[in-house]
């Protein structure tokens, strides 16, 4: 169910998202949506981590 639409770089046309090219001038369609989200996922997990040891590393190093 996904009806996302990317706009054309080129001429502003809204296309389907599954779609390579524009179906208006034809030119590629720019996947900055998926790139951006997964760039974004992988830094979250990364800082999830992060906090992760962290937090257990306070747990044993503070007194309690
Ligand atoms: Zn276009």
């Amino acid at each position: 169910m996904s009806t996302e639409q990317t706009p054309c770089l080129y001429c502003q046309t809204s296309n389907d998202a599954a779609q390579q090219n524009c179906s208006n001038c034809g030119m590629p369609l720019a996947k900055s949506h998926p790139q951006d989200r997964n760039r974004g996922l992988r830094f979250f997990k990364k800082a999830f981590w992060f906090i992760v040891i962290f937090c257990v590393l306070m747990m044993f190093y503070l007194p309690r």
